[in-house]
């Protein structure tokens, strides 16, 4: 197993690709934090880890709090004696043109993905100094590379990660902390499925159109990628056992955006 005594915290990990993420670490024999808004959900997914002989703790945090950020990792480290892995993966999507954009939108949406990550970002490196370092996993997006329409704060934040997770990568280098951002394309979780009728509507064509001819026109293939592809790569980055992987964006999305 390749986490084996690692003790990880994943943010938004009650459903989509933080869940696929925190089943697979405690697959391969991490201990999970499990942090999200939802806290029913997420106690399911540790009842599920488990299940499959697995150790997990539920979580409640909002990102956008400072409070409940410190709170919740200030637990594990109180239950598990440390932290060696922190994925900031909490998000949310809104689909608007911006023009029409009402500033509470596009805050919220730089709050969650920016602020929050920063936050979380803090509370793992003051964990990790000292503490003979760590990996932190930022979830970016073929969206921290390029633009599509109806999307400017996703984008924005998206964007925004990457220069987080480098400034991190610099920093944390010295006191052994290792930083990557993974930038999937579309992935089918809640988030992406509440898009399709949304961009349909305000794009006036179909949903099979939306994700045919928009979301993944540019892959090589026309498939989406898969929780498990995504989950393999968080995987991958956490164990990677040298600082020669740090700093870097991997980019998994059949082919969308070649760097
Ligand atoms: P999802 O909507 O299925 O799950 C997101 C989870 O985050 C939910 O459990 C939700 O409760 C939680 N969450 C939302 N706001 C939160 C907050 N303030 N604090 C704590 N938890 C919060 O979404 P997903 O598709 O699994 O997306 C996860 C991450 O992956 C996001 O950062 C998203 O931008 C990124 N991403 C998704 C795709 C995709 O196609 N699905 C592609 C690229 C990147």
């Amino acid at each position: 197993m390749r986490l084996n005594n690692r003790i990880a915290l994943i943010t938004g990990a009650a459903r989509g690709i933080g869940r696929a993420i925190a089943e697979h670490y405690a697959r391969e024999g991490a201990r999970v934090a499990v942090a999200d808004l939802n806290l029913d959900a997420a106690e399911e997914v540790v009842q599920e880890i488990k299940r499959q002989g697995g150790e997990a703790m539920a979580l409640a945090m909002d990102v956008t709090s400072e409070r409940a950020v410190n709170d919740g990792f200030a637990a594990v480290v109180s239950q598990w004696g440390g932290l060696d892995i922190a994925v900031a993966n909490a998000g949310i999507q809104h689909i608007d043109p911006i023009d029409r954009l009402a500033y509470e939108d596009w805050f919220r949406v730089i709050d969650v993905h920016l602020n929050g990550a920063f936050l979380v970002t803090r509370a793992a490196l003051q964990q990790m100094y000292g503490n003979g370092g760590g990996a932190m996993i930022f979830m970016g997006s073929v969206h921290s590379m390029e633009a599509s329409p109806l999307k400017s704060p996703y984008v924005a934040a998206k964007h925004g990660l990457l220069g987080l997770c480098r400034s991190v990568a610099k920093e944390g280098a010295a006191q052994g902390v290792r930083s990557n951002i993974i930038c999937p394309g579309f992935v089918r979780t809640p988030l992406v499925d509440k898009q399709i009728p949304e961009q349909s509507k305000a794009l006036g064509i179909s949903e099979e159109a939306v994700i045919r001819d928009v979301m993944l026109k540019h892959t090589v293939d026309g498939e989406f990628t898969t929780l498990e592809d995504v989950s393999e790569i968080a995987v991958h980055l956490a164990a990677f056992p040298s600082a020669a992987m740090t700093g870097q964006s991997i980019v998994v999305s059949h082919g969308w955006h070649m760097q």
